[in-house]
């Protein structure tokens, strides 16, 4: 399951294209990140993928199913963002919980939910505060348990350590690669930062102008450049 397959995916706002024909195949359980300059389009495909937004053109699926015109709640996805969106008046247990309520699930399933993440996250002491009553790297734990809590086959992450200060980025990398081994789920990870995509990735997507540039693994991408801009990006030697 997390099998993901983008068949030209446009996207264009007015006259503006910004997604020009992205192709791309993800497989169950990978860990991919989107790397590329502010602005290039990595947001705007990832909530075509998410279902946050439809694509103009092209063709999403998930695990053999096409979802392209499938509502967000029904792709079993799961979004992180960098802003955390947590609910402000909701406890950090209620912030856990809610989506799964609203999915009429048991209450006893919920509580297991909730307590596994938390347990994961190391947040079970902070499950009756409020975010405002949370540090930052606190919050993202959060909104990263609000994720996990709905069993996603694939997790979606938009910079989610990027309002985070440099030594807790690096504490907060290792955490999403360790949970990553643990949860076996594909993830596809968004970030301008260079040596998070080199260490996290299974695949890096160079991405810029709308368009792939190179899809590989790190060391390949390192090692050989498909072109000047990515080795410029990438930091390579070129
Ligand atoms: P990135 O995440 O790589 O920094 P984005 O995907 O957020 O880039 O944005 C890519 C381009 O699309 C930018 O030029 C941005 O202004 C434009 N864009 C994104 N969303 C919208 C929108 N809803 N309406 C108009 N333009 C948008
Ligand atoms: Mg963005």
């Amino acid at each position: 399951m997390g099998h993901i397959r983008l068949q030209d995916i446009r996207k264009s706002f007015g006259g503006l294209d910004v997604l020009k024909g992205i192709d791309l195949e993800i497989n169950e359980g990978e860990f991919v990140v989107f790397v590329g300059p502010s602005g290039c389009g990595k947001s705007t495909l990832l909530r075509q993928i998410s279902g946050l937004d439809r694509p103009s053109a092209g063709r999403i699926e998930i695990d053999g199913r096409d979802v392209t015109t499938v509502g967000a709640a029904d792709r079993g996805l799961a979004m992180v963002f960098q802003s955390y969106a947590l609910y402000p008046h909701m406890t950090v247990h209620d912030n856990l919980a809610f989506g799964l309520q609203n999915n009429k699930m048991p209450k006893a399933e919920i509580a297991s939910r909730v307590a596994e993440a938390a347990r994961m996250l190391e947040i079970g002491h902070l499950l009756n505060r409020r975010p405002a009553q949370l540090s930052g790297g606190q919050r993202q734990r959060v909104a990263i348990g609000r994720a996990i809590v709905r069993d996603p086959t694939a997790f979606l992450l938009d910079e989610p350590l990027s309002n985070l200060d440099a030594e807790l980025r690096v504490s907060m990398r290792a955490e999403l690669a360790a949970l990553h081994d643990r949860l076996k789920a594909t993830m596809i990870y968004v970030t301008h930062d260079q040596i998070e995509a080199m260490t996290l990735a299974d695949r890096i997507v160079v991405l810029r102008g709308g368009q792939i540039e190179q899809v590989a693994t790190p060391m390949e991408l390192f090692n050989r450049p498909a072109n000047r801009f990515v080795a410029g990006f990438i930091g390579a030697p070129s």
